[in-house]
């Protein structure tokens, strides 16, 4: 399946995001979208309405950035998984790397948020990915394995074709430096060979991110294990973003 997500973080207000998601229902009816499973990730406070302007258009899926994993309970601030899925959310960001680094997310928090969003019928995008040291060091292979790892452990193996991976090398979000697709190629089919000998299930998506942009997704999306995109700033420009898709329906 390929796949391409929009990743609008900390961005947008009510009325931008409703602009921008009028344009996107515009720029891609189903003759466009094709076989590409398009999924849009704005910030919670716009996920209802959202939600609600997709209401008879389904080509477009709608992720949260985030949730918890207690279904319910003391946890003031927070946003459940279960809480998502009654608000009609079809999937939702796990570990991103933002939420590692600036929220000291660990791979065990990762492990138990993927375990709740399955609980809850919602569809975990499971991102993982190396930084810049490790990337030079030459241990990028092992490390983004052992968060992939981590993040599976306690799934059930036939819970796992229902999963999204999100291969983003730290380095390359948000800095305008992209992977080769050659590295991501590289990155992708190791993760892929590794679920199946570890559980035995290789066939869900793994995305790329990391300051993929129209002038530089082709060939990232041509190589044979790259399944799609998750982008943050190219995400949040309507033209841009359906330029991808028509880029991911077409390799
Ligand atoms: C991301 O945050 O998931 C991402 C890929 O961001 P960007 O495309 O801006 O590098």
């Amino acid at each position: 399946m390929k796949l391409l997500a929009g990743n609008w973080k900390m961005n947008n207000t009510l009325e931008e995001g409703a602009d921008l998601m009028e344009a996107l229902i515009e720029g891609l009816p189903a003759e466009v979208v094709g076989d590409v499973r398009v999924v849009v990730s704005p910030p919670f406070l716009q996920l209802p309405q959202i939600v609600h302007a997709l209401w008879e258009n389904a080509q477009i899926a709608v992720a949260a950035q985030n949730g918890h994993a207690a279904d319910g309970g003391a946890f003031t601030g927070e946003v459940s998984m279960a809480m998502l899925r009654d608000a009609e959310v079809d999937a939702v960001i796990i570990g991103h790397s933002e939420r590692r680094q600036y929220f000291g997310e660990t791979d065990s928090d990762v492990a138990e948020k993927v375990q709740s969003a399955l609980r809850n019928q919602l569809i975990p995008i499971v991102c993982v990915g190396e930084v810049l040291a490790q990337r030079k060091a030459g241990t990028y292979l092992e490390d983004t394995w052992n968060q992939l790892h981590a993040a599976f452990a306690r799934v059930n193996p036939e819970d796992m074709s229902d999963c999204v991976i999100a291969y983003e090398p730290v380095w390359a979000i948000g800095t305008g430096e992209v992977a080769t697709a050659a590295q991501a190629q590289e990155v992708h089919a190791y993760l892929r060979a590794q679920m199946e000998a570890t559980f035995g299930v290789s066939d869900m998506p793994i995305v790329y991110g990391g300051s993929c942009k129209p002038s530089n997704a082709a060939e990232i999306f041509a190589q044979p294990d790259v399944d799609g995109g998750l982008i943050g700033g190219a995400s949040l420009v309507a033209a841009d973003f359906i330029a991808l898709v028509e880029l991911l329906k077409a390799s």
